[in-house]
Protein backbone atom coordinates (compact mmCIF):
# COMPACT_ATOMS: atom_id res chain seq x y z
CA UNK A 1 0.00 0.00 0.00
CA UNK A 2 1.64 3.40 -1.02
CA UNK A 3 1.54 6.06 1.22
CA UNK A 4 -1.27 7.78 -0.11
CA UNK A 5 -3.65 5.07 -0.34
CA UNK A 6 -2.63 4.76 3.40
CA UNK A 7 -3.66 8.07 4.79
CA UNK A 8 -7.44 7.62 2.52
CA UNK A 9 -7.60 3.76 4.41
CA UNK A 10 -7.41 6.11 7.50
CA UNK A 11 -9.58 8.73 6.95
CA UNK A 12 -7.06 11.34 6.27
CA UNK A 13 -7.74 14.07 4.13
CA UNK A 14 -4.63 14.24 1.64
CA UNK A 15 -5.85 18.28 1.28
CA UNK A 16 -5.45 19.10 5.00
CA UNK A 17 -1.88 17.56 4.86
CA UNK A 18 -0.12 20.13 2.97
CA UNK A 19 0.22 23.75 2.74
CA UNK A 20 1.10 23.88 6.65
CA UNK A 21 3.92 24.98 9.10
CA UNK A 22 4.49 21.60 10.77
CA UNK A 23 7.05 19.48 8.60
CA UNK A 24 6.66 15.99 9.26
CA UNK A 25 9.45 13.88 8.70
CA UNK A 26 9.45 9.81 8.39
CA UNK A 27 12.40 8.80 10.79
CA UNK A 28 13.00 5.69 8.12
CA UNK A 29 14.28 7.95 5.40
CA UNK A 30 13.82 11.60 6.88
CA UNK A 31 11.34 12.06 3.63
CA UNK A 32 8.62 14.71 4.76
CA UNK A 33 5.29 12.97 4.79
CA UNK A 34 3.21 16.03 5.70
CA UNK A 35 3.72 19.80 6.23
CA UNK A 36 0.52 20.44 8.85
CA UNK A 37 -1.28 23.75 9.48
CA UNK A 38 -1.09 24.35 13.38
CA UNK A 39 -2.95 25.46 15.98
CA UNK A 40 -2.25 28.61 18.22
CA UNK A 41 -2.69 29.24 22.08
CA UNK A 42 -6.01 30.89 21.07
CA UNK A 43 -7.59 28.04 19.58
CA UNK A 44 -7.17 25.99 22.54
CA UNK A 45 -9.02 28.38 24.45
CA UNK A 46 -11.80 27.39 22.00
CA UNK A 47 -11.10 23.83 21.66
CA UNK A 48 -11.30 23.38 25.46
CA UNK A 49 -14.62 25.68 25.69
CA UNK A 50 -15.78 23.29 23.19
CA UNK A 51 -14.96 20.67 25.17
CA UNK A 52 -16.85 21.38 28.41
CA UNK A 53 -19.93 21.95 26.33
CA UNK A 54 -19.56 18.33 25.38
CA UNK A 55 -18.99 17.71 29.01
CA UNK A 56 -22.02 19.21 30.37
CA UNK A 57 -24.21 16.88 27.74
CA UNK A 58 -21.78 13.49 27.73
CA UNK A 59 -21.51 13.53 31.92
CA UNK A 60 -25.17 12.64 31.79
CA UNK A 61 -24.93 9.77 29.23
CA UNK A 62 -25.54 6.51 31.12
CA UNK A 63 -21.70 4.73 31.50
CA UNK A 64 -23.04 1.64 29.31
CA UNK A 65 -24.12 3.60 26.78
CA UNK A 66 -20.96 5.61 27.03
CA UNK A 67 -19.15 2.08 26.41
CA UNK A 68 -20.89 1.73 23.13
CA UNK A 69 -18.82 4.52 21.74
CA UNK A 70 -15.50 2.64 22.96
CA UNK A 71 -16.63 -0.14 21.72
CA UNK A 72 -16.99 0.49 18.52
CA UNK A 73 -13.64 2.58 18.31
CA UNK A 74 -12.44 -1.01 19.09
CA UNK A 75 -14.02 -2.40 15.73
CA UNK A 76 -12.52 0.37 14.21
CA UNK A 77 -9.51 -0.16 15.41
CA UNK A 78 -9.74 -4.31 14.66
CA UNK A 79 -10.59 -3.07 10.82
CA UNK A 80 -7.65 -0.83 10.58
CA UNK A 81 -4.85 -2.25 12.76
CA UNK A 82 -2.76 -3.04 9.81
CA UNK A 83 -3.33 0.33 8.11
CA UNK A 84 -2.56 2.24 11.51
CA UNK A 85 0.04 0.04 12.50
CA UNK A 86 1.96 0.85 9.39
CA UNK A 87 1.38 4.34 9.97
CA UNK A 88 3.01 3.94 13.05
CA UNK A 89 5.90 2.78 11.65
CA UNK A 90 6.10 5.02 8.72
CA UNK A 91 5.90 7.73 11.65
CA UNK A 92 7.86 6.59 14.42
CA UNK A 93 10.11 4.01 13.26
CA UNK A 94 9.04 1.40 14.30
CA UNK A 95 8.92 -2.37 13.02
CA UNK A 96 5.85 -3.67 11.54
CA UNK A 97 5.14 -5.71 14.16
CA UNK A 98 5.51 -3.48 16.65
CA UNK A 99 3.46 -0.99 14.85
CA UNK A 100 0.52 -4.01 14.71
CA UNK A 101 1.21 -4.32 18.36
CA UNK A 102 0.89 -0.88 19.60
CA UNK A 103 -2.85 -1.03 18.00
CA UNK A 104 -3.27 -4.59 19.41
CA UNK A 105 -2.88 -2.17 22.78
CA UNK A 106 -5.34 -0.19 21.71
CA UNK A 107 -8.09 -2.46 20.96
CA UNK A 108 -7.10 -4.39 24.43
CA UNK A 109 -7.72 -1.25 26.24
CA UNK A 110 -11.00 -0.59 24.51
CA UNK A 111 -12.40 -3.88 25.70
CA UNK A 112 -11.17 -3.07 28.91
CA UNK A 113 -12.98 0.26 29.19
CA UNK A 114 -16.29 -1.07 27.83
CA UNK A 115 -16.47 -3.88 30.98
CA UNK A 116 -15.65 -0.96 32.68
CA UNK A 117 -18.31 0.89 31.79
CA UNK A 118 -20.60 -1.16 34.06
CA UNK A 119 -18.25 -1.25 36.80
CA UNK A 120 -17.61 2.22 37.62
CA UNK A 121 -18.42 0.83 41.46
CA UNK A 122 -18.17 3.20 44.56
CA UNK A 123 -18.33 1.58 48.09
CA UNK A 124 -21.45 1.59 50.75
CA UNK A 125 -19.70 2.28 53.70
CA UNK A 126 -20.95 1.33 57.96
CA UNK A 127 -22.13 4.63 59.25
CA UNK A 128 -21.53 5.13 62.76
CA UNK A 129 -24.97 7.02 63.29
CA UNK A 130 -28.08 5.02 63.80
CA UNK A 131 -30.89 5.48 60.77
CA UNK A 132 -27.58 6.68 58.12
CA UNK A 133 -26.04 4.91 55.36
CA UNK A 134 -22.66 6.53 54.04
CA UNK A 135 -21.67 5.85 50.24
CA UNK A 136 -18.92 7.15 47.58
CA UNK A 137 -20.26 7.81 44.17
CA UNK A 138 -17.62 8.42 41.15
CA UNK A 139 -19.20 11.07 38.82
CA UNK A 140 -17.46 12.44 35.77
CA UNK A 141 -14.99 14.74 36.12
CA UNK A 142 -14.51 17.34 33.31
CA UNK A 143 -12.34 17.74 30.50
CA UNK A 144 -9.17 15.91 29.75
CA UNK A 145 -6.12 17.04 28.28
CA UNK A 146 -3.46 14.48 26.76
CA UNK A 147 -0.31 15.44 25.98
CA UNK A 148 1.62 12.58 24.32
CA UNK A 149 5.44 11.50 23.40
CA UNK A 150 6.50 9.88 19.89
CA UNK A 151 6.99 6.69 20.89
CA UNK A 152 3.97 5.33 21.72
CA UNK A 153 1.82 7.72 19.40
CA UNK A 154 -1.49 5.94 19.13
CA UNK A 155 -1.54 3.52 22.45
CA UNK A 156 -0.99 6.49 25.12
CA UNK A 157 -4.29 8.49 23.78
CA UNK A 158 -5.98 5.30 24.05
CA UNK A 159 -5.39 4.35 27.51
CA UNK A 160 -6.46 7.71 28.00
CA UNK A 161 -8.96 8.37 25.73
CA UNK A 162 -10.86 4.94 26.16
CA UNK A 163 -11.24 5.10 30.09
CA UNK A 164 -11.87 9.08 30.06
CA UNK A 165 -15.01 8.37 27.74
CA UNK A 166 -16.31 5.93 29.59
CA UNK A 167 -16.11 7.62 32.60
CA UNK A 168 -17.75 10.71 30.86
CA UNK A 169 -14.67 13.04 30.17
CA UNK A 170 -13.93 14.55 26.83
CA UNK A 171 -10.49 14.59 25.40
CA UNK A 172 -8.21 17.09 23.95
CA UNK A 173 -4.97 15.47 22.91
CA UNK A 174 -1.96 17.17 22.04
CA UNK A 175 0.26 14.62 20.16
CA UNK A 176 4.15 15.12 19.94
CA UNK A 177 5.30 17.21 16.97
CA UNK A 178 7.22 14.12 15.60
CA UNK A 179 3.94 12.15 14.78
CA UNK A 180 1.01 13.93 14.17
CA UNK A 181 -0.50 12.23 11.65
CA UNK A 182 -0.78 8.85 13.72
CA UNK A 183 -3.05 11.56 15.85
CA UNK A 184 -5.27 12.12 13.12
CA UNK A 185 -5.84 9.06 11.79
CA UNK A 186 -7.04 7.91 15.47
CA UNK A 187 -9.45 11.06 15.51
CA UNK A 188 -10.92 10.22 11.93
CA UNK A 189 -11.64 6.08 13.16
CA UNK A 190 -13.02 7.97 16.62
CA UNK A 191 -14.87 10.39 14.12
CA UNK A 192 -15.91 6.95 11.94
CA UNK A 193 -17.14 5.35 15.31
CA UNK A 194 -19.58 8.38 16.52
CA UNK A 195 -20.91 8.33 12.94
CA UNK A 196 -22.20 5.20 14.05
CA UNK A 197 -23.13 5.62 17.50
CA UNK A 198 -25.88 8.28 17.16
CA UNK A 199 -27.20 11.49 18.40
CA UNK A 200 -26.34 11.40 22.08
CA UNK A 201 -22.60 12.13 21.50
CA UNK A 202 -22.03 15.71 21.61
CA UNK A 203 -19.65 17.53 19.26
CA UNK A 204 -16.35 18.28 20.73
CA UNK A 205 -15.91 15.22 22.41
CA UNK A 206 -12.41 14.35 20.89
CA UNK A 207 -10.27 16.92 19.44
CA UNK A 208 -6.79 17.33 17.93
CA UNK A 209 -4.17 20.19 18.71
CA UNK A 210 -1.36 20.19 16.25
CA UNK A 211 1.50 22.03 17.49
CA UNK A 212 4.62 21.83 19.90
CA UNK A 213 5.53 23.09 23.32
CA UNK A 214 3.46 26.77 23.20
CA UNK A 215 -0.16 24.78 22.28
CA UNK A 216 1.20 22.38 24.69
CA UNK A 217 1.36 24.87 27.51
CA UNK A 218 -1.82 27.10 26.66
CA UNK A 219 -3.56 23.24 27.46
CA UNK A 220 -1.68 22.92 30.56
CA UNK A 221 -2.41 26.02 32.05
CA UNK A 222 -6.25 25.81 30.69
CA UNK A 223 -8.76 26.32 33.57
CA UNK A 224 -10.93 24.31 32.71
CA UNK A 225 -8.74 21.28 32.06
CA UNK A 226 -9.75 19.30 34.64
CA UNK A 227 -6.90 16.71 34.35
CA UNK A 228 -4.04 17.00 32.75
CA UNK A 229 -2.33 13.64 31.43
CA UNK A 230 1.03 14.07 30.53
CA UNK A 231 3.31 11.39 28.86
CA UNK A 232 6.92 12.41 27.91
CA UNK A 233 10.54 13.53 29.25
CA UNK A 234 11.33 13.97 33.05
CA UNK A 235 12.10 17.67 31.56
CA UNK A 236 8.68 18.27 30.06
CA UNK A 237 6.73 16.53 33.41
CA UNK A 238 8.87 18.82 35.62
CA UNK A 239 7.78 21.85 33.54
CA UNK A 240 4.59 20.52 33.61
CA UNK A 241 3.19 19.06 36.88
CA UNK A 242 4.00 22.52 38.89
CA UNK A 243 1.86 24.52 36.42
CA UNK A 244 -1.02 22.06 36.78
CA UNK A 245 -0.72 22.15 40.75
CA UNK A 246 -0.13 25.64 40.57
CA UNK A 247 -3.97 26.07 39.55
CA UNK A 248 -5.10 23.11 41.62
CA UNK A 249 -5.78 21.17 38.61
CA UNK A 250 -5.58 17.38 38.54
CA UNK A 251 -1.98 15.59 36.79
CA UNK A 252 -0.94 12.45 35.77
CA UNK A 253 2.10 12.00 34.71
CA UNK A 254 3.88 9.09 32.50
CA UNK A 255 7.61 10.46 32.48
CA UNK A 256 11.31 8.98 31.67
CA UNK A 257 12.54 5.42 33.14
CA UNK A 258 15.92 4.02 33.53
CA UNK A 259 15.02 0.34 33.99
CA UNK A 260 17.49 -2.48 34.74
CA UNK A 261 16.94 -6.37 35.03
CA UNK A 262 19.30 -8.12 37.92
CA UNK A 263 20.25 -11.61 36.25
CA UNK A 264 20.96 -13.76 39.44
CA UNK A 265 23.15 -17.04 39.47
CA UNK A 266 20.42 -19.37 38.61
CA UNK A 267 18.64 -17.68 36.26
CA UNK A 268 17.95 -19.76 32.95
CA UNK A 269 19.83 -17.61 31.01
CA UNK A 270 17.97 -18.47 27.56
CA UNK A 271 15.28 -16.41 28.76
CA UNK A 272 17.48 -14.02 30.48
CA UNK A 273 19.28 -13.39 27.28
CA UNK A 274 16.18 -13.43 25.02
CA UNK A 275 14.15 -11.17 27.62
CA UNK A 276 17.53 -8.44 27.80
CA UNK A 277 17.52 -8.35 24.15
CA UNK A 278 13.77 -7.37 23.59
CA UNK A 279 14.32 -4.99 26.44
CA UNK A 280 17.45 -3.33 25.10
CA UNK A 281 16.64 -3.37 21.55
CA UNK A 282 12.95 -3.67 20.55
CA UNK A 283 12.14 -0.13 18.84
CA UNK A 284 15.63 0.85 18.81
CA UNK A 285 16.04 1.41 22.51
CA UNK A 286 12.91 3.84 22.16
CA UNK A 287 10.46 2.93 24.68
CA UNK A 288 10.16 4.30 28.18
CA UNK A 289 10.75 0.57 29.49
CA UNK A 290 13.64 -0.04 27.64
CA UNK A 291 16.01 -1.80 29.67
CA UNK A 292 19.04 0.22 30.07
CA UNK A 293 21.05 -1.11 32.72
CA UNK A 294 22.04 -4.83 33.05
CA UNK A 295 23.10 -5.79 36.97
CA UNK A 296 24.45 -9.30 36.51
CA UNK A 297 25.98 -11.78 39.31
CA UNK A 298 29.58 -11.82 38.44
CA UNK A 299 29.92 -15.60 38.01
CA UNK A 300 27.73 -15.64 35.11
CA UNK A 301 28.38 -12.12 33.63
CA UNK A 302 31.33 -12.72 31.10
CA UNK A 303 28.70 -15.78 29.91
CA UNK A 304 25.71 -13.46 29.31
CA UNK A 305 27.67 -10.71 27.69
CA UNK A 306 29.33 -12.58 25.31
CA UNK A 307 26.18 -14.35 24.29
CA UNK A 308 24.44 -10.88 24.21
CA UNK A 309 27.26 -9.77 21.78
CA UNK A 310 26.77 -12.59 19.27
CA UNK A 311 22.82 -11.71 19.55
CA UNK A 312 23.44 -7.90 19.04
CA UNK A 313 25.33 -8.70 16.19
CA UNK A 314 23.41 -10.74 14.33
CA UNK A 315 20.25 -8.31 14.86
CA UNK A 316 19.17 -6.79 11.51
CA UNK A 317 19.04 -3.08 11.36
CA UNK A 318 17.18 -1.39 8.30
CA UNK A 319 13.95 -0.10 7.23
CA UNK A 320 11.40 -1.04 9.59
CA UNK A 321 9.19 -1.81 7.40
CA UNK A 322 11.13 -4.90 5.75
CA UNK A 323 10.50 -8.03 6.93
CA UNK A 324 12.86 -9.64 8.76
CA UNK A 325 14.18 -6.27 10.54
CA UNK A 326 14.45 -6.11 14.29
CA UNK A 327 16.32 -3.06 14.65
CA UNK A 328 14.48 0.23 12.84
CA UNK A 329 16.19 3.82 12.61
CA UNK A 330 16.49 6.50 15.92
CA UNK A 331 13.86 9.41 15.80
CA UNK A 332 15.90 11.99 14.54
CA UNK A 333 19.31 13.50 14.55
CA UNK A 334 19.06 14.75 17.93
CA UNK A 335 18.27 11.25 19.52
CA UNK A 336 21.63 10.16 17.21
CA UNK A 337 24.10 13.04 19.14
CA UNK A 338 22.60 12.30 22.65
CA UNK A 339 23.48 9.00 22.53
CA UNK A 340 26.92 9.54 20.93
CA UNK A 341 27.76 12.08 23.77
CA UNK A 342 26.73 9.36 26.28
CA UNK A 343 28.78 6.88 24.74
CA UNK A 344 31.00 9.29 24.88
CA UNK A 345 30.57 10.39 28.81
CA UNK A 346 30.54 6.55 29.65
CA UNK A 347 33.78 6.36 27.82
CA UNK A 348 35.20 9.18 30.41
CA UNK A 349 33.76 7.48 33.35
CA UNK A 350 35.67 3.86 32.64
CA UNK A 351 33.17 2.13 30.53
CA UNK A 352 34.15 0.33 27.61
CA UNK A 353 31.51 0.16 24.69
CA UNK A 354 30.72 -1.91 21.69
CA UNK A 355 28.64 -1.42 18.88
CA UNK A 356 27.01 2.10 18.88
CA UNK A 357 28.31 3.81 15.65
CA UNK A 358 25.59 4.81 12.38
CA UNK A 359 24.46 1.94 10.01
CA UNK A 360 22.86 2.40 6.37
CA UNK A 361 24.69 5.93 6.20
CA UNK A 362 24.76 6.25 2.62
CA UNK A 363 21.73 4.28 1.81
CA UNK A 364 19.69 6.58 4.10
CA UNK A 365 21.65 10.39 4.68
CA UNK A 366 18.67 11.52 6.39
CA UNK A 367 17.83 9.11 8.86
CA UNK A 368 19.67 7.82 12.21
CA UNK A 369 20.39 4.21 12.09
CA UNK A 370 22.89 2.41 14.68
CA UNK A 371 24.14 -0.20 15.72
CA UNK A 372 22.60 -1.05 19.29
CA UNK A 373 25.64 -0.38 22.08
CA UNK A 374 26.78 -2.72 25.33
CA UNK A 375 28.67 -0.77 27.74
CA UNK A 376 30.89 -2.67 30.17
CA UNK A 377 30.86 -0.62 33.16
CA UNK A 378 32.93 -0.03 36.30
CA UNK A 379 29.75 0.55 38.47
CA UNK A 380 26.69 2.97 37.92
CA UNK A 381 28.38 6.22 37.23
CA UNK A 382 26.64 9.35 36.41
CA UNK A 383 25.87 8.74 33.01
CA UNK A 384 24.25 5.44 33.90
CA UNK A 385 22.10 7.51 35.88
CA UNK A 386 20.31 9.56 33.34
CA UNK A 387 17.90 7.92 30.62
CA UNK A 388 19.74 8.13 27.38
CA UNK A 389 16.70 7.78 24.56
CA UNK A 390 18.46 5.27 22.77
CA UNK A 391 19.89 1.42 22.53
CA UNK A 392 22.40 1.77 25.35
CA UNK A 393 22.73 -1.11 27.66
CA UNK A 394 25.02 -0.59 30.59
CA UNK A 395 26.42 -3.52 32.11
CA UNK A 396 27.50 -3.85 36.17
CA UNK A 397 28.55 -6.82 37.64
CA UNK A 398 27.60 -7.76 41.99
CA UNK A 399 28.33 -10.18 44.37
CA UNK A 400 25.37 -10.13 46.64
CA UNK A 401 21.53 -9.85 45.76
CA UNK A 402 20.99 -6.93 47.97
CA UNK A 403 24.36 -5.16 46.51
CA UNK A 404 22.15 -5.68 42.93
CA UNK A 405 19.08 -4.88 44.90
CA UNK A 406 20.70 -1.26 46.14
CA UNK A 407 22.42 -0.65 42.93
CA UNK A 408 18.76 -1.32 40.87
CA UNK A 409 17.10 1.23 42.91
CA UNK A 410 19.96 4.03 43.31
CA UNK A 411 18.54 6.34 40.20
CA UNK A 412 16.75 9.43 40.18
CA UNK A 413 13.57 7.51 37.80
CA UNK A 414 11.23 4.46 38.49
CA UNK A 415 9.23 2.88 36.12
CA UNK A 416 10.45 -0.79 35.48
CA UNK A 417 12.61 -3.58 36.72
CA UNK A 418 12.48 -7.08 36.31
CA UNK A 419 15.08 -10.03 38.29
CA UNK A 420 15.81 -13.13 36.46
CA UNK A 421 16.52 -16.08 39.02
CA UNK A 422 15.26 -19.72 39.93
CA UNK A 423 15.89 -18.65 43.51
CA UNK A 424 12.62 -18.40 45.21
CA UNK A 425 14.13 -15.63 47.94
CA UNK A 426 15.83 -13.36 45.33
CA UNK A 427 12.25 -13.21 43.67
CA UNK A 428 9.93 -12.48 46.62
CA UNK A 429 12.79 -10.00 47.95
CA UNK A 430 12.54 -8.23 44.82
CA UNK A 431 8.91 -8.08 45.19
CA UNK A 432 8.84 -7.14 48.26
CA UNK A 433 8.25 -3.92 50.38
CA UNK A 434 11.86 -3.94 50.41
CA UNK A 435 12.75 -4.83 46.80
CA UNK A 436 12.47 -2.61 43.60
CA UNK A 437 10.88 0.60 43.94
CA UNK A 438 9.43 0.53 40.75
CA UNK A 439 5.72 0.92 39.53
CA UNK A 440 6.77 -2.37 37.77
CA UNK A 441 8.38 -5.18 38.94
CA UNK A 442 9.02 -8.38 37.52
CA UNK A 443 9.80 -11.60 37.71
CA UNK A 444 11.58 -14.22 34.74
CA UNK A 445 9.93 -11.56 32.22
CA UNK A 446 11.89 -8.36 30.67
CA UNK A 447 10.88 -4.76 31.36
CA UNK A 448 8.97 -3.72 28.47
CA UNK A 449 5.70 -5.06 26.83
CA UNK A 450 3.31 -4.46 29.93
CA UNK A 451 -0.02 -5.70 29.01
CA UNK A 452 -2.85 -3.40 29.42
CA UNK A 453 -4.95 -4.90 32.45
CA UNK A 454 -2.70 -3.90 35.39
CA UNK A 455 -1.95 -0.30 36.00
CA UNK A 456 1.32 1.10 34.24
CA UNK A 457 3.33 3.89 35.64
CA UNK A 458 6.19 4.21 37.46
CA UNK A 459 7.38 6.38 40.81
CA UNK A 460 10.05 8.67 41.66
CA UNK A 461 10.94 11.30 38.44
CA UNK A 462 8.81 8.94 36.50
CA UNK A 463 5.95 10.93 37.56
CA UNK A 464 3.68 9.04 39.86
CA UNK A 465 0.74 8.30 37.73
CA UNK A 466 -0.91 5.05 36.78
CA UNK A 467 -2.95 5.39 33.56
CA UNK A 468 -4.50 1.63 31.31
CA UNK A 469 -5.72 -1.13 33.65
CA UNK A 470 -6.51 -1.97 37.41
CA UNK A 471 -8.63 0.87 39.15
CA UNK A 472 -6.40 3.95 37.20
CA UNK A 473 -10.25 4.94 35.50
CA UNK A 474 -10.61 6.44 38.97
CA UNK A 475 -8.09 9.64 38.08
CA UNK A 476 -10.74 10.38 35.36
CA UNK A 477 -13.39 10.66 37.80
CA UNK A 478 -14.04 12.52 40.85
CA UNK A 479 -15.82 11.05 44.00
CA UNK A 480 -18.33 11.96 46.47
CA UNK A 481 -18.85 10.91 49.47
CA UNK A 482 -23.00 10.78 50.15
CA UNK A 483 -24.08 10.82 54.10
CA UNK A 484 -27.94 9.80 53.53
CA UNK A 485 -30.31 10.06 57.29
CA UNK A 486 -33.55 7.88 56.99
CA UNK A 487 -34.14 8.40 60.85
CA UNK A 488 -35.97 11.31 62.34
CA UNK A 489 -33.22 12.10 64.10
CA UNK A 490 -30.25 14.13 63.92
CA UNK A 491 -27.43 12.34 65.15
CA UNK A 492 -23.93 14.38 64.64
CA UNK A 493 -20.76 12.19 63.84
CA UNK A 494 -18.40 11.60 66.92
CA UNK A 495 -21.48 11.99 69.48
CA UNK A 496 -20.98 16.10 69.52
CA UNK A 497 -23.83 17.39 71.42
CA UNK A 498 -24.61 21.09 69.73
CA UNK A 499 -27.73 22.92 71.31
CA UNK A 500 -29.63 20.23 72.06
CA UNK A 501 -31.89 19.19 75.47
P1 LIG B 1 9.18 15.14 25.22
O1 LIG B 1 9.15 15.39 26.67
O2 LIG B 1 10.18 15.83 24.38
O3 LIG B 1 7.75 15.50 24.57
C1 LIG B 1 6.55 14.88 25.02
C2 LIG B 1 5.37 15.78 24.73
O4 LIG B 1 5.40 16.89 25.62
C3 LIG B 1 5.33 16.36 23.32
O5 LIG B 1 3.99 16.34 22.87
C4 LIG B 1 5.81 17.81 23.54
O6 LIG B 1 5.33 18.71 22.57
C5 LIG B 1 5.21 18.10 24.90
N1 LIG B 1 5.90 19.14 25.69
C6 LIG B 1 7.22 19.33 25.86
N2 LIG B 1 7.45 20.34 26.75
C7 LIG B 1 6.23 20.79 27.13
C8 LIG B 1 5.79 21.80 28.02
N3 LIG B 1 6.65 22.57 28.68
N4 LIG B 1 4.46 22.00 28.19
C9 LIG B 1 3.57 21.22 27.54
N5 LIG B 1 3.93 20.25 26.66
C10 LIG B 1 5.24 20.02 26.47
O7 LIG B 1 9.31 13.54 25.03
P2 LIG B 1 9.56 12.68 23.71
O8 LIG B 1 10.95 12.86 23.23
O9 LIG B 1 8.44 12.85 22.74
O10 LIG B 1 9.39 11.19 24.29
C11 LIG B 1 10.39 10.48 24.94
C12 LIG B 1 10.25 10.55 26.44
O11 LIG B 1 8.95 10.15 26.86
C13 LIG B 1 11.20 9.63 27.17
O12 LIG B 1 11.71 10.27 28.30
C14 LIG B 1 10.31 8.46 27.57
O13 LIG B 1 10.77 7.70 28.67
C15 LIG B 1 9.04 9.16 27.89
N6 LIG B 1 7.89 8.27 27.82
C16 LIG B 1 7.32 7.86 28.99
C17 LIG B 1 6.26 6.97 28.98
C18 LIG B 1 5.64 6.48 30.25
O14 LIG B 1 4.56 5.92 30.17
N7 LIG B 1 6.26 6.64 31.40
C19 LIG B 1 5.76 6.52 27.75
C20 LIG B 1 6.35 6.97 26.57
C21 LIG B 1 7.42 7.85 26.62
Amino acid sequence: MDTSELFKTLGLDASQLQGGTLAVHSPIDGSVLAKLPEHTASDVDKMVSRAHEAFLKWRTVPAPRRGELVRLLGEELRENKEALGRLVSLEAGKILAEGAGEVQEMIDICDFAVGQSRQLYGLTIASERPGHRMMETWHPLGVVGVITAFNFPVAVWSWNTALALVCGDPVVWKPSEKSPLTALACQALLQRALKKFGDDAPEGLSQVLIGGRDVGEALVDHPRVALLSATGSTRMGRQVGPRVASRFGRYLLELGGNNAIIVGPTADMDMAARGILFGAVGTAGQRCTTTRRLIVHESVADQLVERLKKAYQSAPIGNPLEDGTLVGPLIDEDAYNGMQTALQQAREQGGTVFGGERQLADQYPDAWYVSPAIVDMPGQTEVVCHETFAPILYVMRYQEFDEALAMQNDVPQGLSSAVFTNDLREAEQFTSAAGSDCGIANVNIGTSGAEIGGAFGGEKETGGGRESGSDAWKVYMRRATNTINYSRELPLAQGIKFGDD
